[in-house]
């Protein structure tokens, strides 16, 4: 524990930012890694500015041996890239992944491991942590010191200090919409070394693959876009939806809907927005037909520009709301389909 004793607890502040050396689970797609893996870098420098980071990367393929190549020039920081390939890592499968991730650590012995709440952090995180017998710290949204995190608690609607007084190591979730990827380009010459990992001693897992259902569109992942346009209850139909999918494409936007919309059966649950859906923070929200329940507002409140339209104007969406319209939303969906050209 670095509690109790104040010159102590600085000491071992002081020492532990001297030897921090964490391991970031690097998520990667089309030969890249992911920008809420590079998110998860920059929690990885806001813990010490001297940080050693190690970014394991797994899977199997071509593709998996571009994105160690992208990692191993992605920071300054970055002293290793870890590459771990084997078929059964190519799917985001928890099982091998949390036995990889352990044994990874047991031969590093990082003072951290991050990953960011991705459903696959969220899946991975737990089981990893319990087979290395530490409590991990989910969704951090700020560091304050190596071993003190800020983490949402009700929702979002208190933020809670944690200290984290375990053995190493300190195992971590983190919010990509806190932490914004750093810009720090390297130097050509600067490129961290490639390992492989061992997986000999890699079981079969319990569970196997079976298939992604995912919906072919061109339009920008809803975790990450810098505008996000909403539909709620008010939107009535599956078929309404389509008008807010043609705002998107005009938009260059994202596509989200209220747990309610989602529950009727308008769109997929991919979509859904809030505590039990994804976290967003895009530069634009346009929320129509959203009342602004607490668990809602817990996925999109940090966005920077929040714009509501409902009817009611009692709405609670408007106290968050920086611009806010009392309207029916059909008729302000059908003016600004007319008026904003195509994309
Ligand atoms: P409603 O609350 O029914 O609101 C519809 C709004 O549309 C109303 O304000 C109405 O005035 C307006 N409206 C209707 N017609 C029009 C029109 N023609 N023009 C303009 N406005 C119109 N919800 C989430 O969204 N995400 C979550 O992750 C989530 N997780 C939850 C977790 C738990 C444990 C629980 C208990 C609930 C969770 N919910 C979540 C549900 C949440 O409590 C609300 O029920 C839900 O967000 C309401 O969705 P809504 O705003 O679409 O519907």
């Amino acid at each position: 524990s670095s509690g109790g004793f104040g010159g102590t607890s600085r000491l071992l502040a002081l020492s532990l930012r001297r030897f921090a050396s964490t391991l970031v689970v690097a998520e990667h797609e089309g030969g890249f890694v992911k920008p809420s893996s590079l998110s998860a870098l920059a929690a990885a420098e806001a813990i010490a500015k001297e940080n050693k980071i190690s970014l394991l990367l797994g899977g199997s393929g071509p593709a998996l041996h571009k994105a160690a190549d992208h990692a191993a020039s992605s920071h300054p920081l970055v002293s290793e890239v870890l590459v771990a390939d084997s078929e059964a890592l190519a799917h985001p499968l928890a099982e091998p992944w949390a036995e990889l991730l352990c044994s990874v650590q047991q031969k590093g012995g990082y003072s951290h491991v991050i990953a960011s709440s991705t459903s696959f952090g969220k899946n991975l995180l737990p089981r990893a942590a319990a087979l290395l017998d530490v409590s991990p710290i989910t969704d951090v949204t700020a560091v304050k010191e190596p071993r003190v995190f800020v983490r949402p608690i009700y929702a979002g609607n208190a933020l809670c200090t944690v200290k984290y007084t375990g053995e190493d190591p300190c195992m971590m979730s983190i919010r990509s919409t806190s932490f914004s990827p750093t810009n720090e380009t390297m130097s050509e010459t600067k490129v961290a070394p490639i390992t492989q990992v061992d997986l000999s001693s890699l079981s079969e897992g319990k569970s196997s693959w079976v298939n992604l259902t995912s919906q072919d569109t061109e339009r920008p992942d809803l975790a990450n876009a810098s505008v996000v346009v909403t539909g709620g209850r008010g939107l009535k139909s599956a078929e309404n939806f389509k008008l807010l999918e043609q705002l998107a494409e005009k938009l260059g936007a994202a596509v989200g809907a209220t747990r309610a919309a989602v529950d009727a059966g308008y769109v997929p649950n991919d979509l859904q927005v809030g505590q039990t859906g994804k976290i967003v923070a895009p530069e634009l929200y346009m929320a129509f037909g959203v009342s602004g329940a607490i668990q809602h507002l817990a996925g999109m409140r940090d966005s920077k520009v929040i714009v509501a339209v409902n009817k009611d104007a009692d709405a609670p969406i408007f106290q968050v709301a920086d611009y806010g319209l009392v309207a029916d939303l059909f008729e302000v969906l059908d003016e600004l389909l007319k008026k904003i050209p195509d994309k």
